[in-house]
């Protein structure tokens, strides 16, 4: 759009967080001058946050990486050379090369986070053609781990939003009020049309303040007894939908004999919540119809229970008949009209002699290849030929590379490529990530970022990368199969300084590695064949086109698509499962050697599992909730948001800073046995006594990059207090524990 001579306003996507809403970019003069909502736009309807305003700053901020930097101290002594594009790519390339015909491709991992270029799809295509299977990323304990269990349980992906008629939603261990902020007003409108509201939290949100007719303040980490809870109530009482469980269920007798032990009063004493309460709010979901359980970041963080929890609220959707109904849970499948997944990423060309040496797959096999090809044996062929999973899966297990770079097992790993991510802040003990960087076993570190990490200063090589105002913006869920939608936003700039997108880097490897056949030659080529069958249909000309004049695209909803017939053999098409049922007993867990039916067990470190400890470490943390304006570990060095939110917080009862002898707004110490970090106490009644709830992702731009300083981050990092063993894992999945963990929390020393 052409305001007048100088002024352009271009339709951009903002990837501050993983939502994508419609942006309008001015530009004035070609300098990007305000951001606001695209008016009408089907996520955001106009409205866009303040961390999306915010990338103004991001875009034109000094301490922004714009060129390429060869490390030429000791690793974190922050000494660097500015070298060429070419010249970085000749040698990253040639050094992995080496250590490929030395070692073998698996010798080289990767890991990634949320991802600020193309999350994972052109580096897990590089690392696929170059013969490595081991790709890891934050997905194994945020969304996707929970997107791969109900794929295994139903075929398709969880659901995230609420729809009309939805009579009861229940939100379990999320806050969308901060973490979705711009779809938090479909909730308040539902809310207005009537929706009841359960909230699953140990904690009052805003979520909880604004939505709630039920608040239900469980222990920390006991989710799944409280469903299997759920569970009994709903079969005991007959309240579940015997048609649906009779034609579509597979195992109700098995899960109902599971659920039997897990009584109200049973479960009243796992949670500590009233067992009148635990009965009537799953009365409530029963009866309400149709009801929707929408997914929350916290279930999937609960290390050992996540899969017990999210295949508990499966066969919860299931039992009652809210799959796959408007209103209900919907059927979350991919786009349909694109070119997404598995074949973007040529998983195919990786060889299965390569994907047997995957980093933890032995363990957790849900998440590693074994379960990823089973879920996809079924998946595939219900899903256009094109399958479901893709983008972060499969992966290989996280705390599996640090082994493998301080071990040497099962075999070492000497490269490693980080793509916009900053494992010391973002992944569980720090420490331990800390050591595996600065090991001489590692010889071979490479970071892609938009800005000067702790991470990023322990590399080798750093490639400064665009953010989504200089790059076209494809929405990741069509690209990865998780959304039956599909959108794209127009670069708004060229890429200032030296920048490059993620593509660029991964493309100029793989040509220097004999992947030549396999890299279009540009993003906006990849970008037109990914939405290429849109393109016909709608009659434009290209993705930039489609940009300009569409920008967004869904299919028509189908509703009970397990009922629909399948043109080739005139039978329904079922679920995309071994039994073509909804598994609440799960034959694809119970082949991987796992536990086949929804389970719970007492998280490992609480005072119900370790007494002995707890009296050491008395108080309860958690961690993990997301919070405005930031993300994740993101932003600190954005002065309009900093102003915001300058500090850490830790947030306490007044009652426990009383008798810790804590200030409101003073400086307090977290401990557990890993370590212990400071943050800022808040006081709030919000919180239980014996709560404490640390922000993540702290670090400290402003502070002394050069190791061992590495800006702060060991002070507030909350990942120096989590742990990454084997004892606190999914088994299925690998996913680690943000909490419950056990901590002390006492006041800072001041000597003025
Ligand atoms: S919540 Fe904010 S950062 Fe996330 S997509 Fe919406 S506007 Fe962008």
């Amino acid at each position: 759009m052409q305001n007048d001579q100088n002024t352009i306003v271009k339709r951009a996507v903002c990837f501050g967080c993983w939502l994508q809403a419609g942006v309008l970019a001015t530009i004035e003069d070609g300098r990007v001058t305000g951001l606001k909502g695209e008016p009408g736009h089907p996520v955001n309807q106009g409205w866009i946050c303040e961390r999306s305003k915010a990338f103004v700053e991001h875009l034109y901020h000094e301490d922004r990486l714009n060129y390429p930097l060869k490390r030429m101290g000791a690793r974190g002594a922050g000494k660097w050379q500015k070298i060429s594009w070419q010249e970085a790519l000749d040698e990253v390339a040639e050094r992995l090369d080496q250590i490929r015909s030395q070692s073998g491709a698996e010798a080289v991992a990767s890991v990634g986070g949320t991802g600020r270029g193309f999350s994972e799809l052109f580096k897990v295509r590089f690392m696929n053609l170059f013969g490595s299977p081991n790709h890891a990323n934050a997905g194994q304990w945020c969304s996707v781990v929970s997107r791969q269990i109900h794929a295994a349980i139903y075929g398709a992906g969880a659901s995230r939003a609420v729809k009309q008629p939805c009579k009861c939603a229940v939100i379990w261990g999320g806050n969308p009020a901060e973490s979705f902020a711009c779809i938090f007003p479909q909730h308040t409108n539902a809310k207005r049309k009537g929706t009841k509201y359960i909230i699953i939290d140990p904690k009052y949100s805003e979520t909880t303040g604004r939505l709630a007719d039920h608040w239900l303040k469980l222990r920390p980490g006991t989710d799944a007894a409280l469903a299997l809870g759920w569970i009994h109530v709903i079969i005991e009482e007959n309240l579940y939908d015997k048609d649906f469980v009779d034609r579509w269920c597979h195992g109700f007798e098995a899960l109902k004999q599971r659920a039997k032990s897990y009584t109200p009063a049973v479960v009243a004493e796992i949670t500590r919540l009233p067992a009148e309460q635990i009965v009537a709010s799953a009365r409530l979901y029963a009866a309400s119809k149709p009801a929707s359980i929408i997914w929350g970041v916290k279930s999937d963080m609960q290390g050992r229970n996540v899969t017990g929890i999210t295949h508990a609220k499966c066969a919860l959707r299931a039992i009652t008949g809210n799959l796959d109904v408007t209103g209900g849970d919907m059927l979350a499948g991919p786009c349909e009209k694109a070119n997404y997944g598995a074949m973007l990423e040529y998983m195919h060309m990786l060889p299965v002699g390569q994907r047997q040496k995957q980093l933890g797959a032995e363990a957790h096999k849900l998440w590693c290849f074994p379960g990823y090809e089973m879920v996809e044996e079924y998946a595939k062929p219900y899903w256009y030929g094109k399958g479901l999973s893709a983008g972060f899966l499969p992966g290989c297990h996280e705390p599996a590379i640090w082994t493998a770079i301080l071990e040497g097992r099962p075999y070492p790993v000497r490269g490693l490529i980080c793509g916009a991510c900053n494992p010391l802040v973002a992944y569980p003990n720090t420490k331990r990530i800390y050591r595996a960087l600065k090991s001489s076993r590692l010889e071979l570190f490479v970071v892609a970022e938009q800005w000067m990490t702790p991470s990023a200063m322990l590399a080798d090589y750093v490639f400064p990368i665009t953010n989504w105002l200089e790059h076209p913006q494809l929405y990741t869920q069509t690209f990865q199969g998780s959304g039956s939608a599909a959108a794209i936003g127009e670069r708004v700039v060229a890429p200032l300084h030296e920048r490059r997108t993620d593509f660029e880097l991964y493309r100029g490897l793989g040509l220097r590695l004999g992947q030549e056949n396999y890299w279009r030659e540009s993003l906006d080529k990849e970008w037109d064949w990914c939405l290429e069958p849109l393109l016909e249909e709608l009659n434009l000309e290209n993705s930039q086109d489609f940009a300009r004049k569409q920008r967004w695209w869904s299919s028509p909803t189908v509703e009970k698509r397990y009922a629909t017939l399948d043109p080739a053999t005139g039978q329904p098409k079922g679920f995309a499962t071994p039994t073509g049922k909804v598994e609440l007993y799960s034959t694809i867990l119970e082949k991987l050697g796992y536990d086949p039916l929804p389970y719970y067990e007492e998280p490992p470190e609480t005072p119900v599992s370790q007494p002995e400890l707890a009296r050491q470490y008395p108080f309860i943390l958690i961690t993990g909730a997301r919070f405005r304006p930031m993300h994740h570990s993101e932003h600190r060095q954005i002065r309009a948001l900093r102003k915001l939110h300058p500090h850490p917080i830790a947030e306490i009862n007044p009652e426990t800073a009383r008798q810790q002898g804590i200030g409101d707004g003073e400086w307090l110490v977290i401990e557990t046995p890993r370590g212990k970090i400071k943050q800022k106490a808040k006081l709030t009644s919000r919180i239980a006594l014996r709560m404490v709830e640390s922000q993540h992702g702290w670090w400290f731009p402003e502070e002394i990059g050069e190791d061992p300083t590495l800006f702060g981050v060991f002070q507030s990092n909350v990942n120096v207090l989590t742990p990454d063993s084997e004892a606190f894992c999914d088994p299925a999945t690998g996913a680690v524990t943000f909490g419950p963990l056990l901590c002390k929390i006492y006041p800072l020393k001041k000597f003025a």
